[in-house]
């Protein structure tokens, strides 16, 4: 069974197709989009071992031809020398304007090959493969693209939003459990937003996805993508403080990623889900919050494993401290910080009334 999505941006609308088993399909997915039977495939080596094969058996039963580019695994390739790299192997394989490049791979492959086709030839067509879960439910849709440089993540970057993402659950069966994880975070986010039925759905479930329940991971991503389609269709470039939403946990979770330099120590999605309690707990500290919902968003984190405060994340930092990474978040709007609180489980908000004082107290009070 497959279920189909649509990204509705009116003329740049485009479909989500998500299905167990969909890599084997994936040239009669393709083919349609194609002005000549040509494609160029970008992955990194732990894929490329896992699927580059089935993905060019699967482009080459459908008779397109292609060529394939696979960069070393890890965030380090998200860089202006990734970049070169790639855009000048796509000038040099004869890339056309009209070509739709395939990102196979993480986030870290779907954001720098959507970056690198905003800028060739001033823009050429690419499809989202997505293979880890965070990139199956949260960075091959929505359009962002970017790249790390010294002073920051994601600093230079573009919107440009893919003509396809075809997600094949089957990957995730390779994916690292720490991995999985992480991606898992971003999933429970979406019920913590504004969805507490999801959240419960979650409670219920969460376990059984993680473990390898097929019915569940079809499920969840699926839910996690309709929201995300949701929220970039009313919102394409963040502007009108939806999208922003999908920060929730992100603040927090930036300054213990910038804590620990970024580094294995901590995965994205694992500071997210620790910055999510701590939304959580600073929303109850304000009064904005039960405790009650705060605890039930801890317990479940923790049930799986997941970071749920600066202990479990491994920061012993003071507050302060933690408070000046947040200050420098990109994020930062005429020296406000916006966060991300809630009035309880799916009830979200945005707001820039607590300055950075206030916030560094209450993590003193985490420590
Ligand atoms: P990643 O791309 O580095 O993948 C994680 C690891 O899993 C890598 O070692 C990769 O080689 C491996 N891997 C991927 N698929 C696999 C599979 N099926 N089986 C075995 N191994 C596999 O990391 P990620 O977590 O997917 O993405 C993180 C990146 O996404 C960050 O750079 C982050 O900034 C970005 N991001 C972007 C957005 C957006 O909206 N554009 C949103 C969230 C995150
Ligand atoms: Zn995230």
């Amino acid at each position: 069974a497959m279920t189909r999505l649509t990204v509705e941006l009116g003329a740049r609308s485009y479909p989500i197709l998500i299905g167990e088993g969909l890599l084997d399909e994936l040239g009669a997915h393709v083919a349609p989009l194609l002005k000549r039977p040509r494609t160029m495939i970008v992955t990194d080596t732990h894929v490329a071992d896992a699927y580059l094969a089935k993905v060019g058996a699967a482009l080459g039963a459908e008779g397109i031809s292609f060529s394939s580019l696979v960069l070393p695994a890890g965030e380090a390739t998200k860089s202006w020398e990734g970049l070169a790299r790639l855009t000048e192997w796509l000038i040099g394989e004869g890339v056309e304007r009209s070509d739709h490049v395939i990102a196979l791979g993480g986030g870290v492959i779907g954001d720098l090959v959507g970056f690198a086709c905003s800028i060739v030839k001033r823009g050429c067509a690419f499809i989202q493969v997505p293979t880890t879960l965070l990139a199956q439910v949260d960075s091959s849709v929505g359009g962002k693209t970017a790249i790390n440089v010294p002073a920051g993540k994601n600093l230079i970057g573009a919107f440009h939003q893919p003509a396809l993402v075809v997600i094949d659950p089957a990957t995730l069966t390779t994916l690292p459990r720490r991995e999985l994880g992480a991606g898992y975070a971003e999933v429970v986010k979406y019920g913590l937003i504004d969805d507490a039925d999801f959240f419960a759905w979650c409670e219920a479930n969460g376990a059984a996805l993680l473990a390898g329940d097929t019915a569940a991971r079809a499920y969840a991503i699926a839910h996690s993508v309709a929201a995300k389609a949701r929220i970039v269709a009313a919102d394409e470039r963040e502007t009108q403080d939806i999208r922003a939403l999908l920060n929730l946990g992100h603040s927090f979770g930036h300054a213990l990623e910038a804590e620990t330099g970024y580094s294995a120590r901590l995965l994205h999605g694992e500071a997210v889900a620790a910055g999510m309690v701590l939304a959580h707990r600073f929303s109850a500290a304000k009064g904005l919050c039960s405790a009650a919902d705060a605890e039930r968003v801890r317990a479940h984190l923790a049930s799986v494993d997941l970071p749920h405060s600066l202990a479990s994340a491994g920061i012993n930092t003071g507050g302060a401290a933690l408070a000046a990474h947040m200050a420098h978040d990109k994020k930062v709007r005429g020296g406000k910080l916006p966060l991300i609180l809630t009035r309880g489980i799916g009830q979200s908000f945005i707001t820039d009334e607590y300055g950075l004082d206030s916030v560094a107290d209450f993590l003193d009070a985490q420590a």
